[in-house]
């Protein structure tokens, strides 16, 4: 007997073929078994979606195509899963095979049955917990060695997680133990069920060690080496696959892992905890653009699992979705829990901001901050120094003639890197020695204009020359940011240079800002941090003001060392705008100040939480060309949407905007262009996408935008 599969396979992005494709086959295979198919002239993976009871509309049982095989030993993907991606790839507009293939780690792709029956052999399982198919000891008896005993408002709030169903924010400051509420919820889980698992996510792969290390040590004992797995894209095609299976088999209860790993299979999630809530790094930037933290929530409802966003700076959207009711309004749909202390005696940085209205011109360390860090030096204490942007110098440039160091194939200046006396263009790559002299007009007297941290490091080493430590030896400067860790394990042992107190001084970029549990640094500074106060974005003030309190947050983490004699810890701001809202809100560690504020903005401006908004972005050689494009796809929007049913209701809850260039218009000798669609309906904006989607597939193919390269939506952006 014919059965009859639609099966999502990989389809080229706004290809015409985006849903499943029909494949015959002699067996019944439920829907989520993966499958091999033919697909052009080639074989690829695919899953089955749904059966389907005919062949696709034009084709005959003899000319439909027959799936090759299926892969046995691979149980069916769940249909909580499968909810999941068709959830991902309808809300950010993109092909369900595409979202759904990815999805899954590549290997998968490339296996074929018998490698893949070869990895799926049962291998001698090192501790016996797992053997035993349940814990080593008794459920709930925390090995003593491992257990903290939770402090008042650790109780509190987990108390409260466990008796209500969320979705929950926990709004702790840094050092309030957030991470330990996670492993007693975690805990408390995989000992009430024997299936349970666990997803738990950190925004950035170098912050999963760490993290990893914590929920290593706490489960391995009592449910095995395998219980725990990662799934980040700094591992090994082979290491991906291998905790995949282990999470889609149920083997591994706890899976840690970066915002891919919101995919990840697993059958009994019954948890799911992103850490770091508002980092922008859970928004994927490329591809299928989702965000991670929003799918877990969606997915929390999908698979029933309790769902624990945390942060000690949450985004706006989260921390308005929390707001408690109040007249007038019934509140927000997450329960929020809040922990305002530090463990121990560690009391928050005081926040000192230097004026620099009354610094000397140029000034780059005012003497105040300068002197905070000599005095840390003598102590033993250590300082960290933060700006935001790597490199030499932003800028080189000709006094004489005007030359900037423009990168040729951008609209952006390239760097310089003194290290290697190179120019590169942080966009596109480009990268040329330095020129001896200047290329337009032959002057050799060429400065780097502005400072990146190699600079300012090399700055802080003149002003710092004969410093010295409590033992007498000479000051130690380090640096940490995307050029000193490119090679693999360096990030790890400079890290490891700064927990061991071999680093006095550590200067770097917002790198160095995130959960890092520094243990002696008393002294965090930000160089100068005005810039994003007055940024088009109107999310930079969201994230300076994480940042800022997220690097103070690294500042006098250990109570233990600040009453050993330590001084109180200091966080020092640079600005030229002291007397700033948000520099008040940040004295205070007051993110409530600071939000309620930034929310009467948006709400005045109806900017997100308030409003909802997708971009459209296109990419051409020419801005006509691209600016064109999508200018043609709203008009058309206007006139092929409106008569469609309900349309007549969507319609007028639509904005869009003209086409305009990017920030950075030029990339690679690409000009790029978007177009805003904003809507005080987030499903009013859903229907639209999903209905100008196929206009704009449709006017990319007129001939009047031949010239157009690509264009994509991106739903929910971080950056406008
Ligand atoms: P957060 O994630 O909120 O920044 P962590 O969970 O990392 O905070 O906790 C900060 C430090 O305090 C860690 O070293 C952690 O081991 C320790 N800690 C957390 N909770 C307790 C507790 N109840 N008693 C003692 N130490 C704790
Ligand atoms: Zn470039
Ligand atoms: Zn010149």
């Amino acid at each position: 007997m014919t059965h009859w599969l639609s099966v999502a396979v990989q389809t080229p992005a706004h290809s015409a073929v985006a849903g499943p494709l029909t494949y015959r086959s002699e067996l019944p295979l439920t829907p989520g078994t993966l499958v091999r198919v033919p697909f052009g002239k080639r074989e690829v993976l695919g899953i089955v979606w749904a059966l389907a009871d005919s062949p696709a509309p034009g084709w005959s049982e003899e000319s439909s195509r027959a799936v090759s095989g299926a892969l046995d030993g691979v149980a069916p993907l769940i249909s909580a899963w499968r909810q999941l991606v068709e959830f991902s790839a309808a809300y950010y507009q993109r092909a369900l095979g595409e979202v759904a293939l990815a999805a899954l780690p590549p290997q998968l792709r490339d296996l074929s049955a018998v490698q893949l029956a070869r990895r799926l052999k049962p291998r001698p399982i090192k501790s016996g917990a797992a053997d035993a198919g349940g814990p080593a000891q008794p459920p709930g008896s925390l090995n003593a060695t491992e257990s903290v005993a939770l402090n008042d408002q650790q109780i509190l709030a987990l108390a409260e997680f466990e008796s209500k169903k969320g979705p929950f924010l926990l709004f702790g400051a840094t050092g309030s133990g957030k991470t330990e509420v996670y492993l007693h919820a975690v805990a408390n889980l995989l000992a009430r069920d024997a299936r349970a698992q666990a997803l738990v996510m950190v925004p950035e792969i170098n912050l999963t060690p760490q993290l990893e290390a914590r929920f290593r040590s706490r489960f391995a004992p009592l449910y095995g080496e395998g219980a725990v797995v990662s799934l980040h894209s700094g591992m090994t095609n082979p290491q991906r696959l291998k905790s995949w299976l282990a999470a889609h088999s149920s083997a591994a209860r706890i899976v840690l892992g970066t915002r891919m790993a919101v995919f990840a299979s697993m059958p009994a999630l019954k948890l799911i905890v992103v850490d770091e809530e508002h980092d922008p790094s859970y928004k994927q930037q490329e591809g299928a653009r989702y965000s991670a933290r929003d799918l877990a929530v969606y997915r929390g409802r999908l698979d029933g699992a309790k769902v624990l966003l945390g942060s000690a700076t949450p985004s706006l959207e989260s921390w308005h979705q929390s707001r408690p009711a109040s007249a007038g309004d019934p509140g927000g749909r997450y329960v929020r829990l809040v922990m305002p202390g530090r463990i121990g005696e560690a009391g928050f940085p005081k926040v000192r901001r230097v004026d620099m209205n009354h610094q000397p011109m140029k000034t780059v360390f005012s003497p105040p901050l300068l002197d905070a860090i000599r005095a840390r030096i003598a102590r033993g204490e250590q300082s960290m120094v933060f700006l935001n942007r790597r490199g030499y110098a932003p800028v080189l440039h000709c006094a004489d003639c005007g030359w900037k160091s423009e990168c040729p194939h951008c609209s952006a200046f390239r760097v310089f890197h003194k290290i290697d006396r190179t120019l590169r263009c942080h966009h596109c790559g480009f990268t040329e020695r330095v020129p001896r002299a200047c290329p337009a007009c032959g002057n050799i007297d060429i400065a780097p204009l502005g400072r990146g941290t190699e600079r300012l490091e090399e700055h802080l080493a003149e002003l710092l020359a004969g410093e010295t430590r409590p033992d007498g030896t000479p000051v130690r400067i380090a640096r940490i940011d995307a050029d000193t860790t490119k090679l693999k394990g360096a990030l790890e042992s400079q890290l490891a240079q700064v927990h061991s107190g071999e680093v006095d001084v550590l200067v770097g970029t917002q790198m160095i800002a995130k959960g890092h549990d520094f243990r002696r640094i008393t002294l965090v500074a930000a160089i100068n941090p005005d810039g994003a106060l007055f940024s088009s974005d109107f999310r930079a003030p969201e994230r300076l003001f994480s940042l800022l309190m997220q690097s103070a947050g690294r500042a006098g983490r250990d109570a233990a060392f600040i009453t050993a004699g330590a001084s109180g810890s200091e966080m020092w701001i640079q600005t030229f705008h002291p007397t700033h809202p948000l520099f008040e809100a940040l004295k205070q560690h007051d993110y409530p100040a600071f939000a309620a504020r930034d929310l009467r903005e948006r709400e005045a401006a109806a900017m997100p939480p308030f409003s909802f908004q997708a971009l459209v972005r296109a990419e051409a050689r020419t801005q006509d060309v691209a600016q064109g494009f999508l200018n043609a796809a709203s008009a058309a929007a206007q006139t092929e949407l409106a008569g469609l049913p309900g349309f007549d209701e969507v319609m007028p809850r639509i904005t869009l905007y003209g086409a305009v260039p990017m920030s950075v218009q030029r990339v690679a000798n690409v000009e790029r262009a978007q177009m805003l669609v904003e809507s005080g309906s987030r499903s009013a904006l859903q229907r639209f996408l999903a209905a100008w989607h196929e206009v704009l597939r449709q006017t990319r193919s007129l001939p009047a935008h031949k010239g157009l390269i690509r264009w994509a939506v991106d739903v929910d952006p971080l950056t406008i």
